[in-house]
């Protein structure tokens, strides 16, 4: 579902990790979100243009300390969008009458990992 560029900033895209405000596009999938320019930047990867490794591939190709380190906190910020996206997958769930079993299955951990985890009780 795009995101519209006038609300405020809701979601990061998971690959260049710049706000829905800073894009044209933010797509959502399943707990992630891609913009405009990385589904452009996919798309020449895909294609095996040349320009294509001057985005997504150039996290891949980082070889200096500085640059995985610089990387580091990015890939936190991205993770952190995931798990608050999850924990409103299970809030909704639980809205919609889901048990606390149910949602340990569907995660593949007992009731009381995923009450421990998602409920906010301790
Ligand atoms: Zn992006």
């Amino acid at each position: 579902m795009p995101v519209s560029k006038e609300e405020a900033a809701i979601a990061v895209c998971s690959f260049c990790l710049k706000p829905n405000t800073e894009v044209k596009a933010l797509v959502a999938g399943p707990g992630v979100f891609i913009c405009d320019g990385c589904v452009a930047s996919c798309r020449r990867v895909i294609e095996q243009k040349p320009k294509a490794t001057n985005h997504i591939a150039s996290w891949e190709q980082e070889a200096s300390l500085d640059g995985v380190l610089t990387n580091l906190p990015r890939i936190a910020l991205a993770g952190s969008q995931v798990e608050q996206n999850l924990v409103a997958w299970v809030r909704r769930a639980r809205y919609l009458g889901a048990t606390w079993a149910r949602v340990g299955e569907s995660l593949g951990m007992t009731r009381q990992s995923a009450w421990e985890r998602f409920s906010g009780e301790e």
